[in-house]
């Protein structure tokens, strides 16, 4: 685990190296972006590196005794913190900052990750806030959020906030070519329903009912195809339940739309996303003219970018 691990957030990566390299680093930490975004391999090789004993650059080396002991996650610098039910309290922040505070420690950083920071209480975050103020020595804290507005602006502005970027479906589908064994169409569904996410590629592999939605999907666009609209609104509603399930299908249906678009193109051999839906894809496009299928895309778009930005969060 290293940095090369940390798939297309060069901005993040090079900011973190260089805190390390010219020992600038700050006492306080936000991560912030979706579940799956890569949030906790980012925190957990910027500890690693914080704590690398090797004299070269390139940290975290690997090698070291410190890089060991955090590859066989038995490092006493890295403390991690989750809600217990639905909140992190004021008790668990008081009781890792006297630990921190108190412990005797390997030299190098004591690093505290705290894992859905935007679950602290309104307490947790004043005392946090409090520690943030004074800072145990040669401690670093990580809050991992997925909406930095959830945290108290006076928490926010002592922190240095990075945000994770969403990757090209072309990243993820490389890395989950070269990582896993799914047929190639599998992996590209998975990496064009991921909508940027790497972890949310990995679990649609893993998870059979994702899979499953990839048919129904194909079938609801049929529907929609034989101007079927009683059947596909019902259809439609049936798939979406949730705004990921909806963000899924949109994403699905925009790679759709698109194959179509290149099934009007004059060459000899059409290069299809849905590859193993060439047939339907071609049939369809027979309906189709050129402008009706880009404002079909136009509209997909617009309602992605519309859930993007309006709907409330629910992951
Ligand atoms: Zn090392």
């Amino acid at each position: 685990m290293n940095y090369n691990s940390i798939l297309g957030q060069p901005v993040l990566v090079g900011s973190l190296k260089r805190a390390v390299k010219e020992d600038m680093v700050a006492n306080g930490y936000i991560f912030c972006g979706p579940k799956g975004s890569g949030k906790k391999l980012t925190a957990a090789v910027f500890a690693k590196a914080l704590n690398c004993r090797s004299e070269e650059d390139d940290k975290p080396c690997g090698n070291c005794t410190s890089c060991r002991k955090f590859d066989s996650n038995n490092h006493p610098n890295i403390e991690i913190i989750k809600p217990t039910g639905a909140s992190i309290k004021i008790k668990q922040i008081r009781e890792i900052v006297a630990k921190v505070a108190k412990r005797p420690f390997e030299s190098g950083f004591k690093v505290v990750i705290l894992d859905e920071a935007e679950k602290m209480t309104q307490d947790a975050q004043d005392a946090f806030l409090k520690t943030l103020e004074e800072p145990p020595a040669n401690t670093i804290f990580i809050l991992l959020v997925q909406n930095q507005y959830s945290l108290l602006p006076t928490v926010v502005s002592r922190c240095q906030t990075f945000f994770m970027r969403k990757i090209t479906t072309q990243q993820i589908e490389n890395y989950l070519l070269e990582h896993y064994k799914y047929d190639k169409e599998q992996i590209s569904f998975a990496a064009i329903s991921a909508n940027g996410i790497i972890g949310r590629a990995i679990e649609m592999l893993s998870n059979k009912e994702l899979q499953e939605s990839r048919r129904l999907y194909v079938s609801l666009i049929s529907k929609i195809s034989n101007n079927s609209y009683t059947e596909s609104s019902a259809a439609a509603g049936e798939l979406v339940d949730s705004r990921e399930a909806a963000e899924r299908l949109l994403d699905f249906m925009l790679s759709w739309y698109r194959d179509i678009l290149i099934s009007k193109q004059d060459c000899e051999k059409h290069v299809f996303v849905n590859s193993d839906n060439a047939d339907i894809i071609m049939r369809q496009g027979e309906k189709l003219d050129e402008n009706k299928l880009n404002r079909i895309i136009d509209v997909i778009k617009r309602t992605i970018s519309y859930i993007n930005h309006k709907a409330p969060k629910t992951v």
